[in-house]
């Protein structure tokens, strides 16, 4: 029953959210699970097309890295180059870079927040299309909201990433000056008119990844 409420919530949030998105020249799809969210990709990316992705909790948690690996593509594979920096570099001239963000307002704004920046740097500019496969449960109200959801999921990466931050020990975020800081890049995305559909935006009415 709890689970077939969130659905309901998830997907009136998500209905909502859809023209929004779309009047900034987006494309949304909205899926039910993982399963069709891979589904989904699948139908989106041609067989061969280069494609690379940015670190993900929710691709991996979907089967989407996998597939990604499965040997359908041209997969510029970050997490097993020789030559990381020159992976992520490739990156830009891709043809399909997959991601997710950290959060979405009901403004229609894209928030991210990175530790060093490639991320939100390809999905800002060159990949040709850029596929932000996004749970339901992190569409939030602003951009306040926004920080407030950042600052909370932030160190439970910290410690999934294994990072040395004070926040990966305690939980709680200290405003840290660390190295290995997690949230150093805030990133907001209001809109892609400049480049109609190149962002596709995947909402999932389930939970997946932070
Ligand atoms: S600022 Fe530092 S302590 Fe706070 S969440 Fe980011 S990495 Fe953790």
């Amino acid at each position: 029953m709890r689970e077939e409420l969130y659905k309901f919530k998830y997907k009136t949030l998500c209905e909502r959210l859809k023209p929004v998105l779309e009047k900034k020249s987006y494309q949304v799809y909205i899926v039910e699970n993982a399963q069709q969210a891979k589904e989904l990709i699948e139908r989106l990316i041609p067989e061969g097309s280069v494609v690379s992705s940015g670190g993900s909790l929710t691709l991996s948690d979907s089967g989407i890295l996998a597939l990604l690996r499965s040997g359908k593509y041209r997969f510029l594979d970050r997490y097993n180059s020789p030559d990381r920096r020159k992976t992520e570099i490739e990156a830009f001239d891709s043809d399909y870079y997959l991601c997710s963000a950290n959060a979405i307002t009901m403004n229609g704004e894209l928030v991210f927040m990175d530790g060093f920046g490639n991320r939100v740097a390809a999905v800002t500019f060159g990949p040709k299309n850029v596929i932000l496969v996004v749970s339901a449960n992190k569409i939030v109200k602003d951009l306040e909201a926004a920080r407030e959801r950042i600052r909370y999921i932030s160190p439970m990466n910290a410690k999934r990433l294994s990072l040395s931050t004070p926040c990966a020990v305690t939980g709680l975020c200290q405003d840290c000056d660390s190295p290995e800081r997690i949230c150093r890049h805030f990133h907001v995305i209001n809109d892609s008119r400049n480049q109609p559909g190149r962002i596709k935006i995947v909402f999932v009415l389930e939970e997946l990844g932070l």
